[in-house]
Order: structure tokens, then C-alpha cells, then sequence
């Protein structure tokens, strides 16, 4: 674990961060859930294989592994004023980056409608995917569309490596952004549908935010 952390550097800034007090006003069914999402995805992220991917990615970019100051993964959903649910954020000040978890009902439709093993993929994706968005960040700060099309280009770069199959990478791409402004074409599993679409693009990354 000692050779790891010194290897990848950014995973031992990573926790699970709690606001206890409002955990409080959670039903017990709810922390429980959300307590397994967040340790989830923390798994997910702590990957080597991803780690590995990032350190490249930061290397890439030339951003400094130590202008990350912390990687929180939050236990907690977070929404915006507009009722919008947040991937992830990222105080480039601070170089504090969190990562925020869909919400338990959202997961309940998402998991009746395409099965567990799709809604873990997607989970752990959508973490991925808003933490190097959110890393960019740092880098391009308030560019926001620098940011989203990079995020898009290195999702990709990481998840073609990763999966063999390419009509499931391909799937996952198009649950996490959307696919018809990126120009790819649509998988050919039927994830393109009308009644799927609507639904997935409210998964859509674009939904979040950075605080500037
Ligand atoms: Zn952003």
C-alpha cells in the first residue's frame, strides 16, 4: 500500500467526507445507501488503473500533482439552486476537489430499469469522469469548455483502454455525456432509444457544476 501511495501520489488525498450532523436527517435505509455508494466509488477511484490514467493525464496537462490539496469523496448528494444534482466541484483556490454521489431514488429507477452491474458501471464512471473534469479544472479554471471537451477526450482515452468490448464503453460514454453533441455514433444496443435517451440526459455531466 506504502509503494502504491508513492507511486500515485493523488490517492492519498482521497477520503470519504461526511457532514454528520446533516446525515441526521437521513432515514437509516438512506445512510446505509449512501454510506455504500460513497465507499464505492471510492474504490473506484483509488483503482491503480485509474491512478495510473491520471498521473498520465496530470503529467499530460503539466498540473502539478501538488496543486491538488484534497479529493473529498462526499457521502451526501448535493443540489444546486435550480434543484440541478452536482457530479462534482472543485475550490481551485484551495485545490480542493469533491465528488457527490446520484441520489438513492434516482439509483432505485436507474437500477429497474438497466440492472445493478449497469448501475455500478455507471456510478463508477460518473465519479471518474467528474473527477478528471474537475482536476482540468485546475488548469483551465474558469474554461469551462476547454474543460468539458478535454474531460470528454481523456473519458474516452481511459475508457477504450479499459474495456474490450466497445459497444460497452461506448455505452457508458454516452450515459456519461451526450452523445449526439459529441458526433459519435450512437451504440448499437438500443441505448440510443427515445425513452432511454430522455432519461439518460439527465445523467448528463452537464449538469455539473464548478464553484467559481
Ligand atoms: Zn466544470
Amino acid at each position: 500500500m506504502l509503494m502504491l501511495e508513492k507511486n500515485f501520489p493523488l490517492s492519498s488525498k482521497m477520503r470519504i467526507s461526511v457532514d454528520h450532523e446533516k446525515l441526521e436527517n437521513f432515514s437509516q435505509n438512506h445512510v446505509k445507501f449512501y454510506l455504500k455508494y460513497s465507499s464505492f466509488v471510492f474504490r473506484a477511484l483509488k483503482k491503480p488503473s485509474f491512478q495510473k490514467f491520471l498521473n498520465w493525464m496530470l503529467k499530460k496537462e503539466t498540473i502539478e500533482e501538488q496543486a491538488v490539496s484534497a479529493v473529498q469523496v462526499k457521502v451526501l448528494p448535493f443540489r444546486r439552486k435550480n434543484g440541478k444534482g452536482v457530479a462534482g466541484n472543485c475550490n481551485t483556490t484551495r485545490g480542493r476537489i469533491r465528488i457527490y454521489p446520484k441520489t438513492m431514488k434516482f439509483c432505485q429507477i436507474f437500477k429497474q430499469k438497466f440492472g445493478l452491474t449497469t448501475l455500478l458501471a455507471y456510478a463508477g464512471n460518473r465519479a471518474r469522469a467528474a473527477l478528471i473534469h474537475e482536476l482540468l479544472h485546475l488548469k483551465y479554471i474558469a474554461d469551462e469548455k476547454t474543460v468539458r471537451k478535454l474531460a470528454k477526450d481523456y473519458f474516452c482515452i481511459f475508457t477504450q483502454k479499459r474495456y474490450t468490448q466497445r459497444a460497452h464503453s461506448l455505452f457508458i460514454y454516452t450515459m456519461i455525456f451526450d452523445a449526439k453533441i459529441s458526433g459519435k455514433k450512437a451504440p448499437p444496443d438500443g441505448s440510443n432509444h427515445p425513452s432511454i435517451r430522455s432519461k439518460l440526459d439527465e445523467t448528463c455531466l452537464r449538469a455539473s457544476g464548478v464553484f467559481k
